[in-house]
């Protein structure tokens, strides 16, 4: 456990947390939406700084990131904890942090970031991927990996629903060297119903990083129902192609029953192909289908 770093003192004891869009604002001795931030007697805590809940080696493809080291393996890592509750998340075994799940990650050792980097390079993977769960939720963690990848000639990789705040933005951009962003819905209700969140601070941070010139890859899980119409389909790619470039690879993922969705069908793999021509129709360069 460690202090964060993204936090302001209020009065009575309360905190703000201000890494990310959330900016919840936490009693003493209370948790944030994520859970793995704590206000203990009005100070912040990240409760799991260095605890590795997933760690394995994996083509970088399968992050996806299809246009950035392609062909190489990357040295992937979680710490537990999401700031957003979607209903149909894979990994929520490891992102939702249970009451079980926090005893387990109390057991955890903490592990250095310095270690993380003598296992990354005995692996021989020129990169490291900040995955499985949302890095921004162990963002302080990352961040000192990331510092050291860099002088080890490491790149540093995010695959994040792209809800963190501005400040968190700032502080990471110049380690990062590629992200993909979820980019599940281009509708605002439907991200309040699925995810817990808005659209609009995702939207603002994939202009952010464009202009940045951060490599930058999308993918949207298509999901029967919910956000598979070919209008919104359309609004996506327009999105990504008018604001982000047509070069921006766009990731259409077939969604398979999970977690509380699963009394949804898979999606077919003809909505897929319809999707990956949706992609092309608004002028993408760069359209993957994927999971089918
Ligand atoms: S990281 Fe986000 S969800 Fe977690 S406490 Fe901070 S503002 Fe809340």
């Amino acid at each position: 456990m460690q202090e964060a770093k993204f936090y302001q003192k209020l009065e009575n004891n309360r905190t703000s947390c201000q890494l990310c869009n959330h900016y919840c604002q936490i009693a003493s001795n209370n948790n944030g939406i994520c859970r793995a931030r704590k206000n203990i007697d009005g100070r912040l805590f990240s409760l799991n700084y260095g605890k590795i809940i997933a760690e394995h080696i994996d083509p970088i493809e399968k992050k996806p990131l299809y246009h950035f080291l392609p062909g190489t393996l990357t040295y992937s890592i979680a710490c537990a904890g999401c700031n957003f509750h979607c209903l149909n998340c894979q990994n929520s075994d490891i992102s939702q942090l249970t009451p079980k799940l926090i005893n387990t990650i109390d057991a955890l050792p903490e592990i250095s970031p310095e270690e993380i980097i003598e296992r990354v390079l005995a692996a021989g993977c020129p990169s490291i991927a900040y995955t499985y769960t949302e890095p921004t939720i162990f963002a302080e963690f990352a961040l000192s990996c990331m510092k050291l990848a860099r002088h080890h000639g490491l790149a540093n990789v995010w695959v994040s629903n792209g809800y963190m705040s501005p400040a968190c933005l700032e502080a990471i951009a110049p380690c990062l060297d590629a992200i993909n962003i979820d980019l599940k819905s281009f509708n605002k209700e439907t991200y309040q119903k699925i995810c817990g969140a808005k659209l609009e601070p995702i939207l603002d941070n994939l202009l952010w990083l464009k202009n940045k010139n951060i490599h930058l890859e999308v993918t949207t899980l298509i999901m029967p129902g919910i956000n598979d119409s070919e209008a919104e389909l359309s609004a996506i790619a327009k999105f990504i192609s008018n604001k982000l470039g047509a070069a921006t690879p766009w990731h259409v993922s077939a969604f398979y029953p999970t977690y509380k969705l699963s009394n949804l069908p898979a999606t077919a793999r003809e909505t897929i192909l319809q999707a990956v021509e949706i992609g092309k129709k608004a002028g993408l360069e760069h359209v993957h289908g994927g999971n089918i």
